[in-house]
């Protein structure tokens, strides 16, 4: 509902306070209604005056001037109906009007308000009755209520008290509003800022604005004079969740300057418009706060493009998550051979590279364990190549499942793995393959179980020695001990110390 302005709202107001007063002035006084009361008693005057005339008149028998008397009564009494002169034994001796019509059921020598009878006398017998009968007292009931004087009185002052209340308010207050003190100069200067400028006083209603808040906020002067700044329509901005008083009532209580505070304003025209609202408190010489200046620099629009900037931003730090995703996924299936998982050749080498550099600086151990399946080509000739890759799978599951977390495994070649165990000398990395060549010559079977035989495996066991130059040196030398254990038989692990030996005997 749309809010009468308070120059309406206070002329509605004074004319209720007029009414009020003439209501009490007319409750005690009686002054502005003519009530039934008084008519009553005009009544009973009239018809008491025509019984003295016409007792006089009754004994000198003049009964002409009786019925003129009545026919003038009746004439010129527009509230008299009828009038009779009767007498004791009920005969009518002079009668204006139709009364014998008008005077039916009216109880004997009883007066109401619309039949009035009174009593003559001859000496001191009873001779008859002045009976006149009126028409019904005005004052009851609604249509007489509207037609009374008074009320009419009362609608006439509500109306013309309602407009010149209307004018007189208007004058007044032009004298009275702050904002029309203010130069025009002033009011110029003001209207010229971009930023919306309210001042308020120390109950935080708004005595001045400038064109530039009229326009944001979607108001008019007359509409925002004399509200309260906080009744506006204000939101909390998204993402804002501490519910703290408005900059002007920090302003007012702190009598300190309120700065940036961000505030979101629905307005009727343009929706919700986000502002930066400053609060600078208007001290008195006691240093009081008598008001503050209000100032509201509209930024929705830069608040729509930062918020476009973020999503912008969310969308590219998804993308670049993807993207990083996706290169992980590359990186793994680029090192990763994809019959087994283990490291392919290229990504073992470049792990041996990165051990040895930290075993050298260490001086920490580091082995290295060549294996090859034996006979392999005979799984393969035998129960085709599918059964072979699911050999060489079942292979490496037995190969993670033996060694560390920290050992490297990779697959050499086609049968052939690779295995670098940090931190281990030659004797625990030959106890390691052995167990592996335990392990792989039981299960093999049970997880491949089209194989008829036990699969085996060879394997060389080389260690860091001082001479070792590289990473490949050290994966040859391990080679190499596989490849005498292929010599000698199959099946057996081989150390390159040994081989040394051998060769150094
Ligand atoms: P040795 O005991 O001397 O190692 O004999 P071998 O038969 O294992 O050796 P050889 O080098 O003669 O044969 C290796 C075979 O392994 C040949 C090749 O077809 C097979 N092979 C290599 N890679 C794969 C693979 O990924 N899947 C299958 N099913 N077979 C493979
Ligand atoms: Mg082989
Ligand atoms: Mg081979």
């Amino acid at each position: 509902m749309k809010r009468l302005s308070p120059l309406r709202r206070i002329s509605i107001g004074l004319v209720l306070l007029t009414i009020s007063i003439l209501l009490t002035g007319d409750l005690f006084f009686g002054v502005m209604s003519e009530g039934p009361d008084s008519r009553l008693e005009a009544r009973r005057r009239l018809t008491e005056a025509l019984a003295v005339q016409f007792s006089s008149l009754a004994a000198k028998n003049d009964f002409d001037t009786v019925q003129v008397t009545l026919e003038n009564v009746v004439e010129r009494s527009s509230d008299v109906l009828s009038a009779a002169l009767r007498t004791v034994d009920g005969t009518i001796r002079a009668e204006a009007g139709v009364h014998s019509r008008y005077w039916e059921d009216i109880p004997f020598d009883k007066s109401t308000p619309t039949a009035a009878q009174v009593p003559i006398y001859m000496g001191n017998e009873r001779w008859g009755t002045v009976q006149i009968r009126f028409t019904p007292l005005a004052g009851i009931g609604f249509a007489n209520l509207l037609s009374s004087s008074f009320i009419q009185l009362i609608a006439y002052v509500s109306i013309t008290g309602f407009f010149a209340y209307m004018v007189f308010m208007r004058r007044t207050l032009k004298h009275l509003d702050p904002s029309a003190v203010v130069p025009r100069r002033v009011k110029t200067a003001l209207d010229a800022l971009a930023e919306g400028v309210v001042f308020i006083d120390e109950k935080s209603e708004i005595v001045l604005t400038n064109s530039a808040f009229r326009d944001q906020s979607g108001s008019t002067t007359e509409t925002l004079l004399g509200i309260k700044l906080s009744d506006m329509n204000w939101m909390r901005p998204a993402g804002v969740h501490n519910i703290e008083d408005p900059p002007w009532q920090q302003a007012i209580r702190s009598g300190k300057k309120q700065v940036g505070t961000r505030m979101c304003l629905d307005t009727p025209s343009d929706g919700i418009k986000t502002f930066t609202v400053n609060g600078s408190p208007i001290l008195d010489d006691d240093g009081k706060s008598r008001g503050v200046l209000v100032t509201f620099d509209d930024v929705t629009e830069l608040e729509e493009k930062n918020n476009q900037l973020h999503e912008l931003v969310a969308k590219l730090k998804g993308s670049r998550d993807e993207i990083h995703r996706q290169n992980e996924k590359l990186q793994i299936l680029a090192a990763r051979d994809p019959l087994t998982d283990c490291l392919n050749r290229r990504a073992f080498f470049e792990r041996c590279e990165a051990e040895f550099a930290v075993a050298v600086a260490d001086e920490s151990p580091l082995s290295s364990i060549m294996l090859d399946i034996d006979h392999f080509k005979n799984v393969n000739d035998t129960h085709g190549h599918a059964v072979g890759d699911r050999v060489i799978q079942s292979i490496a599951d037995r190969l993670r499942s033996v060694l560390r977390s920290i050992d490297i495994v990779g697959r050499y070649g086609g049968e052939e793995f690779c295995v670098l165990l940090p931190g281990l000398n030659t004797d625990q990395a030959a106890e390691i393959a052995e167990r592996l060549r335990e392990q792989i010559e039981e299960h093999t079977c049970e997880d491949v179980n089209e194989l008829e035989r036990a699969v085996t495996i060879s394997l060389g066991v080389a260690s860091l020695q001082a001479s070792t130059m590289d990473a490949a040196q050290l994966v040859d030398a391990a080679d190499k001990g596989l490849y005498a254990s292929k010599n000698n038989g199959r099946n057996r692990v081989t150390r390159w110390d040994d081989l040394n030996e051998v060769n150094v005997a």
